[in-house]
């Protein structure tokens, strides 16, 4: 993959912190200096606050703008096991993270519930705290086909709320997004048992696809209203390379809230905080903390200003943004012997010279470029 040196016993990862020129709080004043730092800060201002662990590249589902069965299909490799994080690994470099300023920890995938053992790996990652004592705020992204067994266990081991990502209550529709003829009504249980277990707020995601789930939408929002659940409803996005991606394929977020509120009136509330990536919006008939929707358009309205996110792939490697062609290996560094100042300089130092805006630059020509799978560093 071009990152290690063949050297026997020692890994040698290409980008370093010296090789990122220098990150100006470790020149200052050495890593000490950037662990007492407030925050990790890039060229824009924008803080390392957020990190996204995917923890296994596979998926039970093959949804269409996702992982199209041409491509992950039967013949399709998958990473071997060796090749993942283990939870040590992930640990490790979680609480790194946090000692750099990291507050939210968000488990995905793939599917991110497939990943054997799970809850051992909520248990670690709740122990960690922010350097002034704070736990994370400890969230995960499924698909919820498992939740039915597995919500409990995951409450139980330190999991704090959960997104259940549902396309349609339509099932047809459903089935056919998602492509393996999974039915609404298992999600809808497996909401239910999240529920149950008090992983809350939950919220729904629903990706919007023109011609396939659009006219679904307000069903979608009658369904949830008044349940406490939030739904929010995404910009089908270029990830990746194989979604076949096209403008035309968007339906913009203000469509979005245009056909709800043209059934059910929404009035615009403040975020939560700045740069929260989705826009909310409440019932005007419910009163304040009576049921939201939110919108996230990351296609017609870029966020890029604010976005606080990284990503850690099943296999190691941290991607400042989700459009990105590549990422830097940090698993080497994981297992050469390498200790936590110098793991802690690499990160700090990528993120002090991060200038992506994909979302801001986006072009006919920029979606057609190869980029990371969704599936493979999670969303
Ligand atoms: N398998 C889990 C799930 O589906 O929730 C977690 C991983 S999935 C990659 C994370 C989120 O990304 C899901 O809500 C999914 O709908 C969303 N997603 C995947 N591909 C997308 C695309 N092309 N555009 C917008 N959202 C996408
Ligand atoms: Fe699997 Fe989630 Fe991608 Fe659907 S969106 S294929 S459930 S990883
Ligand atoms: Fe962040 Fe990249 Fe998305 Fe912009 S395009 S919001 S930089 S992940």
């Amino acid at each position: 993959m071009g990152e290690r040196s063949n050297v026997p016993g020692k890994v040698i990862p290409l980008v370093t912190a010296r090789t990122l020129n220098a990150p100006q709080a470790l020149s200052a004043g050495g890593l000490s200096s950037v662990r007492a730092a407030a925050a990790v800060l890039d060229p824009r201002q924008r803080r390392l606050h957020d990190l996204r662990i995917s923890v296994t590249d596979k998926c039970n589902f093959r949804c269409t703008y996702c992982m199209p069965k041409d491509v992950f299909g039967p013949g399709y490799k998958f990473l071997p096991h060796d090749a993942l994080l283990s939870f040590e690994e992930i640990t490790r470099f979680a609480k790194i993270s946090a000692e750099l300023g990291v507050e939210k920890l968000r488990l995905t995938g793939g599917e991110p519930t497939l990943r054997r053992n799970l809850p051992t790996l909520i248990g670690m990652l709740s122990q960690l705290r922010t350097p002034t004592g704070k736990p994370l705020d400890l969230t995960l992204t499924t698909n919820g086909s498992t939740l039915v067994k597995q919500a409990k266990a995951l409450k139980d081991a330190g999991l704090q709320r959960i997104t259940v990502s549902l396309d349609s209550m339509d099932d047809a529709v459903f089935r056919a997004m998602n492509d393996v003829d999974f039915p609404v009504a298992d999600v809808l249980r497996g909401i239910d048992a999240a529920l149950a277990a008090g992983l809350t707020p939950v919220k729904v995601n629903m990706v919007v696809k023109r011609g396939v789930n659009d006219h679904t939408v307000v069903e979608m929002a009658k369904h949830f209203k008044g349940t406490g659940v939030v739904v929010r409803f995404i910009e089908f996005m270029d990830v990746g390379a194989t979604n076949g991606w096209r403008m035309d394929d968007v339906m913009p977020s203000r469509d979005v809230v245009a056909a709800i509120h043209a059934v059910t009136p929404l009035v615009a509330v403040d975020p939560h905080y700045v740069g929260e990536v989705a826009e909310r919006w409440r019932y005007a008939d419910a009163g304040h903390g009576g049921g939201e929707i939110g919108v996230i358009s990351s296609v017609t309205q870029a966020f890029c200003s604010t976005c606080s996110r990284a990503r850690l792939s099943t296999d190691g490697k941290i991607y400042t943004c989700l459009f990105a062609d590549h990422g830097v290996d940090f698993r080497a560094l994981l297992r050469d012997g390498s200790t936590d100042d110098d793991i802690a300089a690499l990160l700090a130092g990528l993120w002090q010279v991060r200038t992506d805006r994909y979302s801001e630059i986006r072009t006919a020509d920029t979606a057609k470029l190869r980029k990371v799978e969704m599936s493979y560093i999670g969303g």
